[in-house]
């Protein structure tokens, strides 16, 4: 018990340096925050303890609106990433939809191979309906790189899935400036790379989905 207590301990006086750094550096961050939160961006990724949101863009505090789950989900159903969606794009009027998987996602891996995991398991059943809609597909792709082209395509799913909401789309028909992107970060070399499945209209829903898809599979192609 004493080790948990004093662990939980170093967070706190973690923190109280954190606060006291970022106060010193910028005075009056804390108290202009407290009025306020702008921010532009909202960032839709994966509840892995390796892919932290802020960190990966160096943004602060106020800078990043976010919403993780197992496996960058977007599923209509799911009023917690709805709500979250809607905050977002109604009241705090961000002006990008960033959907963001990672290379070797567990949950991702474990809706391709079928992996017994528990309750969880009926949350990855969306990624084994992405595996599904590619199977034969992802059948070509070399053993050793498909978890990571399913992780691409759930991307692309995920970030389509967010164009067709409500919300994206209520906001875009009455004019918002509101933009969808899909991106995948590499948990090996710490970069984000942009899968290019932008959309800013609904009209550049499905072209820009089946160029990203095209994308994809020639980069996984066999050989
Ligand atoms: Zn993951």
């Amino acid at each position: 018990m004493t080790d948990a207590n004093d662990q939980l301990q170093d967070l706190l006086n973690n923190n109280k340096r954190w606060a006291a750094e970022t106060e010193s550096r910028e005075p009056g961050f804390f108290s202009r925050l407290l009025k306020q939160q702008t921010p532009q961006y909202l960032w839709i990724g994966c509840a892995d303890s390796r892919v932290p949101a802020n960190e990966l863009v160096d943004l602060l505090p106020g800078e990043l609106f976010v919403h993780r789950n197992v496996a960058n989900v977007v599923v209509h159903s799911d009023l917690n990433c709805l709500s979250v969606m809607q905050f977002a794009v109604d009241h705090l009027k961000v002006r990008h939809i960033i959907v963001v998987g990672h290379s070797n996602c567990g949950g991702v891996k474990a809706a391709l191979y079928d992996t017994r995991v528990g309750l969880v398991e009926n949350w990855i059943r969306h990624v084994q309906d992405v595996r599904h809609m590619h199977r034969e597909w992802l059948d070509t792709v070399p053993e050793a790189r498909r978890v990571d082209a399913l992780c691409e395509l759930n991307v692309l799913e995920q970030a389509r899935n967010a164009c067709h909401t409500t919300v994206v789309r209520d906001a875009w028909a009455r004019g918002q400036e509101i933009v969808v992107h899909g991106w995948v970060y590499g948990l090996h070399n710490g970069l984000l790379e942009d899968l290019a499945v932008t959309a800013a209209s609904a009209a550049d829903v499905d072209p820009a989905y089946r160029q990203a898809l095209a994308a994809v599979k020639q980069r996984y192609a066999a050989g």
